[in-house]
């Protein structure tokens, strides 16, 4: 659950200071790429865990309404995650996320079963590295596609990296991980180890890396930009729609890259979202979002 506090500036240690504003919101990478995808056509399963206080609910009845299996959505005692975001007058924001429910490790038979008979696995970073490479890894042996978010990033990742057939991460993310200085050498690099890399690049669109070359770059769709939140997410979600439906990679990124830009033209986060409808009218059209 995201919880938004805007505020005049950053609070000094020991002050004590008034916000103007404060909104919660479901949240999370997990969540917005699996209603992305559920919003694009896909047929989606959750696995996670939230906790037992009052955000669990909504967490549970948002997925739900967009149409996401939630058998896999485990209770554990205790809080839900949350993100609390901070946002201050002169647009800087801080972001402090307390995995809490989201902590939890288990990977249940009914979790295996689920992974096995799936067509593509998504994961993010949002869960404890030890549970997503068994995930991984299980999904592997099933002859399931990965497909990973290297989000937030982090170092010592390379074994979940091994495991993913799809990765896709923004260009921060691909030089962290990389530790190169520049989004083509960070594709080629990572994609020395994962399979297709794609290194999404905001309004610059998205650059398609394998086996230590690049192979692709998809332009952004223009679009009247008013809030990127969710951008990357519906990006993912889109994609993986497109595979799971046996489309090529080249026609699921030209999707993806249509419906992350109709997610830009709008505020919020998986709000924001675009159906599978207007996927397809964006693609029928050859400019097709925002009137550029
Ligand atoms: P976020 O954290 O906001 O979800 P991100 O950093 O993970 O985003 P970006 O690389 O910023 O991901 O954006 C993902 C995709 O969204 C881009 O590859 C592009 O296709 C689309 N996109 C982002 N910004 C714009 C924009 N201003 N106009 C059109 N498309 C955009």
């Amino acid at each position: 659950m995201d919880l938004v506090v805007r505020q005049p500036r950053r609070a000094e240690p020991g002050e004590t200071l008034f916000g103007t504003d404060f909104s919660t919101g479901p949240g999370g990478k997990g969540l917005n790429q699996a209603i992305a995808a559920a919003r694009a056509g896909a047929s989606v399963r959750f696995i996670g865990a939230v906790g037992t206080d009052a955000f669990a609910e909504r967490l549970r009845d948002r997925l739900v309404a967009d149409g996401v299996d939630v058998e896999g959505l485990r209770t554990v005692p205790g809080a839900t995650g949350i993100a609390q975001i901070t946002v201050t007058d002169d647009g800087q924001n801080t972001i402090v996320v307390v995995p809490a429910a989201n902590a939890d490790r288990a990977f249940s038979v009914d979790d295996r079963a689920t992974v096995a008979a799936a067509s593509h696995l998504v994961v993010q970073l949002e869960r404890p590295i030890e549970l997503l490479e068994v995930a991984l890894r299980h999904a592997r042996d099933a002859g399931v596609t990965t497909v990973l978010t290297p989000a937030p990033a982090r170092a010592g990742l390379d074994a979940l990296l091994d495991l993913a057939d799809v990765l896709v991460p923004n260009e921060g993310e691909a030089m962290m991980l990389s530790g190169r200085d520049d989004a083509e050498s960070a594709a080629i690099e990572l994609s020395r180890r994962a399979g297709t890399v794609i290194v999404t690049l905001g309004e610059r669109g998205a650059l398609v890396a394998r086996g230590g070359a690049v192979v692709r770059h998809v332009g952004a769709r223009p679009a009247r930009a008013v809030d990127t939140t969710a951008a990357g997410d519906t990006f993912v979600g889109v994609l993986v729609a497109w595979l799971a439906d046996g489309r090529s990679l080249d026609d699921a990124l030209e999707a993806a890259v249509a419906g992350a830009a109709i997610t830009v033209t709008r505020a919020g986060a998986a709000e924001s979202m675009p159906s599978r409808d207007e996927i397809d009218r964006a693609l029928a059209s050859p400019v097709a979002t925002g009137d550029v």
